[in-house]
C-alpha cells in the first residue's frame, strides 16, 4: 500500500497569517473578505457581496486604466502597496482628463503573509481612495504557495469620467508647447533605494507618492490648452520625455537647471551611480501645454499647491529626440534608460 497523507485547507484555530485556505473559496476565504476587505472598503457597491459592481451611467466620455503593483519593500517612507496601488492608476485616469470614479482591486497573497499587514495595506487603499472620492466597487483574492510570491501583489483598474472637451493624447502634442514639470524629480526611487540599502541622510528621504487628481482638475479647469499629461513613473522624467517626443514625432528641449531635485536625491543618486532624471516618481507628471497658455497653467499648478517649474519646450525636429541643456550650457541628448536601475518599484 503507498503511503499518503491527508491534509486539511481549512486550519481548525483562528489564523494570524494567510494560509492556501484563505483562497479556497470557501469559509476561510469569506472570513478574510469581511474581516479585512469589507471591513476597510465601504462602498455599498462591495458590500452587495455580488460577481461585479453595477454602476451608474455617465454621459461623458470613460477613461479606463489598468496597473499592477509589485513594489518592495510593501511599506516605505511615504506610502505603502495599498495607497500606491489606489494612487497609480487614479493618476493614469487623471493623465487622460478623468476624474476618478471607480476602482477595482485584485490582491494576489503570498501564503504566510501577515493578516495584519494585510489589515495595514486594505485601509490605506480605502484612505487614498477616500480623498478623491474614488469608490472601490469590486475585488478579487487569490493565495499563492510560500515562496510563490512576495507577500502582496495587488492589480487595480479604474474607470473615471472625461472632463476635458478635446483629447489629451501624446498625438496632439505640437512644435511651441511648454513642457511644465510639476514638481521635483526622483523623490521615490531615491526613497525606496534608501530603505533598501539602509541609507540614512541628515533628513529622511520620503516617496512623492500622491494623489494627482486636484493638481489636473485646477490645470484643466484654468482653460489652458493642454495638449498632453504624463505621470513619471518607472524610467521617470527621461522616460515620459522620450515617449510623448517618440510618440508626437517632435523633439522635446529641457534644460536641466530648471529640473529640481532634491539634495539627497542627488547624493542617493551619486552613491548609486544612477541618474535622478530617470529615477521614479509616483507624484508628478509633465504637461504639454500650447504656446501661449503656460504662464496660465504655471499659476494654476502653483495654485494648486504644486512647485511647477516650465521646464522646456517642443521643437520640430529632429522627431522623437530629447535634449538636455546641462548645468554645463552644453547640451546632450538624453536617452531614455535602457533598462531597469531599480526593479518593484511600484
Ligand atoms: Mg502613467
Amino acid at each position: 500500500m503507498t503511503d499518503f497523507k491527508l491534509s486539511c485547507p481549512v486550519p481548525a484555530a483562528p489564523q494570524k497569517t494567510v494560509t492556501l485556505g484563505h483562497g479556497s473559496g470557501g469559509l476561510l476565504m469569506k472570513k478574510l473578505i469581511r474581516d479585512i476587505f469589507l471591513a476597510a472598503f465601504p462602498d455599498p457597491a462591495l458590500h452587495d457581496e455580488h460577481d461585479g459592481a453595477i454602476l451608474e451611467p455617465c454621459q461623458d466620455k470613460l477613461a479606463f486604466a489598468t496597473d499592477s503593483f509589485v513594489i518592495r519593500p510593501i511599506f516605505f517612507p511615504g506610502g505603502d502597496i495599498g495607497s500606491l496601488a489606489v494612487h497609480g492608476t487614479a493618476n493614469d485616469l487623471a493623465m487622460c482628463g478623468a476624474q476618478p470614479l471607480y476602482l477595482s482591486c485584485g490582491f494576489i497573497l503570498e501564503e504566510g503573509l501577515d493578516l495584519e499587514e494585510l489589515e495595514k495595506a486594505a485601509r490605506s487603499m480605502a484612505r487614498a481612495a477616500d480623498e478623491i472620492g474614488l469608490r472601490i466597487v469590486t475585488g478579487d483574492t487569490k493565495v499563492v504557495e510560500r515562496g510563490k510570491g512576495d507577500k502582496i501583489y495587488i492589480n487595480t483598474a479604474g474607470v473615471g469620467r472625461v472632463i476635458t472637451e478635446n483629447p489629451i493624447l501624446p498625438s496632439r502634442v505640437r512644435p511651441g508647447d511648454a513642457v511644465l514639470l510639476s514638481g521635483d524629480v526622483g523623490a521615490h526611487g531615491a526613497a525606496i533605494l534608501s530603505v533598501r540599502e539602509g541609507l540614512r541622510f541628515e533628513t529622511q528621504l520620503v516617496s512623492d507618492a500622491a494623489h494627482l487628481w486636484p493638481q489636473v482638475r485646477a490645470l484643466l479647469e484654468s482653460e489652458s490648452e493642454i495638449h498632453c499629461l504624463r505621470d513619471l513613473t518607472r524610467g521617470g522624467l527621461a522616460a515620459a520625455l522620450n515617449e510623448i517626443a517618440e510618440k508626437s514625432g517632435c523633439a522635446v528641449a529641457v534644460e536641466e537647471e530648471l529640473i529640481a531635485i532634491m539634495p539627497e536625491v542627488e547624493g542617493a543618486c551619486e552613491m548609486f551611480g544612477l541618474d535622478p532624471l530617470s529615477l521614479a516618481c509616483e507624484g508628478r507628471f509633465i504637461a504639454f501645454v500650447a504656446n501661449g497658455y503656460q504662464e496660465k497653467a504655471l499659476a494654476a499648478l502653483k495654485g494648486a499647491g504644486c512647485a511647477a517649474a516650465i521646464i522646456g519646450k517642443v521643437l520640430e525636429s529632429p522627431a522623437g529626440e530629447v535634449r538636455l541643456k546641462t548645468h554645463l550650457g552644453v547640451e546632450r541628448i538624453l536617452d531614455a534608460p535602457s533598462g531597469e536601475a531599480l526593479p518593484r518599484i511600484c
